[in-house]
């Protein structure tokens, strides 16, 4: 083993287990506001001892095939239309995990993870890490979403990434539990408000996520109305069964930010440790 490989091996050696985050993130100007929502992500990493590497399954990286982010310096997307233009001036310039990106290629064996080097870090991702490491001093990967997985296999592959938890990886999904864009209650736009049927959605989510009753939450598709409506399209609810999928019998669930936003979101979010 040379020096390099060496170096390699010691940025992931063993740790204590790190906790787990689903972080609902919401509008991508949460990256420049100040609001209790970026307050409950600032105090929620306080009780987090700072990790080796971040690995991210953001909602906004879907694909056909499942990738992991592989560059060295990771380019701030800015993935969004009709926002100000200081949101699309915001560079995050975490550096990336060569290292932990072939990492997780080796411990997932029932899918075939390949290495990306075109994506980056896309505001599913940065909105939020720039407000936990201000500095960008943690490195971040992101792994994609694949389109073509049922909920079961999503949630399967999450349980693939349980090693990385002993060393160092801080592992985040990043969406939100309801997430309706065609149904936002514009002029309620910067309100806590929920519609009833978000409400119900997320009431219900919130149980099966306290409860561990993860299957119901897989089975999403025959949840009734309540959650057709709140989740649409699956890409912001599936990164929470990644999360999910990483409990341990042993570990505590604890909501935060649980709260609506516009009547046809949540920001509820979800730590285990
Ligand atoms: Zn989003």
């Amino acid at each position: 083993m040379n020096l390099n490989e060496l170096s390699k091996t010691m940025a992931f050696n063993s740790t204590e287990r790190m906790p787990v985050l689903f972080v609902g993130h919401g509008s991508p100007m949460n990256a420049l506001e100040e609001n209790e929502f970026v307050s409950g992500w600032r105090t929620i990493v306080k009780s987090i001892s700072k990790p080796n590497a971040v690995l991210c399954i953001s909602a906004h990286w879907e694909t056909r095939g499942t990738f992991v982010t592989a560059m060295e310096k990771p380019a701030t997307i800015h993935d969004f239309g009709g926002f100000p233009q200081e949101l699309f001036e915001v560079q995050y310039p975490a550096s990336g995990s060569p290292e932990l990106a072939e990492e997780v290629q080796e411990i997932v064996q029932k899918t075939k993870v390949e290495p990306d080097e075109r994506w980056g870090l896309d505001h599913g991702t940065w909105s939020v890490i720039k407000h936990f490491y201000p500095d960008a001093d943690v490195p971040v990967i992101q792994m994609s979403i694949d389109y073509y997985k049922t909920p079961q296999q999503h949630y399967e592959l999450g349980q693939e990434l349980t090693s990385l938890r002993k060393k160092g990886v801080l592992i985040i999904g990043s969406g939100n539990l309801v997430h309706n864009l065609r149904k936002i209650a514009w002029d309620k736009f910067n309100q806590r408000y929920g519609y009833d049927w978000a409400i119900e959605a997320n009431e219900k989510m919130k149980q099966f996520i306290l409860d561990g009753n993860h299957q119901e939450l897989i089975n999403f598709q025959s949840q009734g109305n309540a959650f057709r409506l709140a989740i649409p399209t699956p890409e912001h609810f599936l990164p929470l069964l990644y999360v999910l999928a990483l409990k341990e019998n042993n570990e505590q669930v604890t909501l935060f930010n649980d709260d609506y936003v516009a009547g046809s979101l949540s920001m509820t979010s979800v730590k285990i440790a």
